[in-house]
């Protein structure tokens, strides 16, 4: 049976210089997940794992240093699906948390239920367990405070600008994704797809994106499973994650499938989207339309990389 991971950053454009701290992130994450496959653990185990390091590591939108939305506060959406149980568990606009996929786990195995949004999310992840916490950086906080500032000069003077932001953001080239994903494959078969986010700087309050909406940002089957990133209302409005798994599932290769998946959205929204999946025989892809996608990935024919573009 084959192993393999493959994790991503964020698809989006991302600061000169900043390539070597998210490359180091993403080995990280690969590691941790690699470690727990290769001990025979579980894919849900192994996408977690790597999950939470990618939430703790600051360059990246999600956990600690997750963007902040128009208000200037940290709301995440997370997702974790499994292949074999149809296990789903999602928080959205969950906050002041260190790792929300972990939130979002416990969702899945110890409630009845497959999401908990805003304040109910929050009141579970302290039940339990999960302390107060400050995700906001003094990065994301000084990028916050500089959009706020533009906006206000710019087309800000418009009441409503902040409900048509999307346009604003891509004037402005220190605009990043960021978002986190994990995909895993254990030796008992299974897929594990994992994806975490702060959601879209500036996103109006209560926004959720397609991060923690199965079949959309996040999605296991038997087949495949995928996580996505870039603006989430493409992603939802495209219910991607399912569209990637459905064609593999009809006989599709990953890559072909991933690819034309992609190619639609560009015609339909000129999506600024990127995806990572993995197959049940360990294939391992990675595509994007952005300019750039930080990922890595280990397969057990012993190859393991990082890039940020495909
Ligand atoms: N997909 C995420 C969202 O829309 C954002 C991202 O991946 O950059 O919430």
């Amino acid at each position: 049976m084959s192993i393999a991971l493959i994790v991503h950053g964020g698809a989006g454009t991302w600061r000169p210089g900043s390539d070597a701290d998210a490359l180091a992130g993403i080995r990280r994450a690969v590691k941790a997940g690699r470690d727990i496959l290769e001990r025979q653990g579980s894919a849900l185990d192994a996408a977690c794992a790597a999950a939470v390091v990618l939430e703790d590591e600051s360059v990246f939108n999600a956990g600690t240093g997750a963007v902040l939305n128009f208000d200037g506060f940290v709301e995440f959406d997370a997702c974790v699906m499994t292949s074999h149980d149809k296990g789903i568990g999602a928080v959205s606009g969950l906050q002041r948390v260190q790792n929300p996929i972990l939130v979002a786990r416990q969702v899945m195995e110890m409630t009845d239920h497959v999401m908990l949004t805003g304040d109910g999310a929050t009141r579970f992840a302290r039940v339990m367990g999960h302390p107060d916490y400050d995700p906001v950086t003094p990065a994301r906080l000084a990028d916050w405070q500089d959009k706020k500032q533009k906006l206000a000069f710019g087309i800000g003077r418009d009441p409503q600008a902040s409900m048509k932001i999307r346009a604003f953001l891509q004037s402005h080239p220190e605009y990043a994704g960021g978002t986190i994903g994990a995909v895993a494959l254990d030796a008992q078969g299974h897929l594990c797809a994992a994806t975490s986010t702060g959601g879209v700087t500036m996103k109006l309050v209560g926004r959720v994106g397609d991060t923690p909406l199965p079949g959309c940002g996040t999605y296991a089957s038997i087949d495949a499973a995928v996580s996505a990133t870039g603006t989430g209302e493409y992603v939802v409005r495209s219910f991607a994650g399912r569209e990637i798994a459905d064609r593999v599932a009809r006989g599709v290769a990953l890559d072909t499938a991933m690819n034309a998946v992609l190619d639609q959205m560009q015609a339909d929204f000129n999506a600024d989207v990127g995806f990572i999946a993995l197959d049940r025989h360990g294939r391992t892809v990675a595509a994007h339309r952005t300019a750039h996608m930080p990922h890595g990935w280990f397969r057990n024919d012993g190859l393991t990389e990082a890039r940020m573009q495909a």
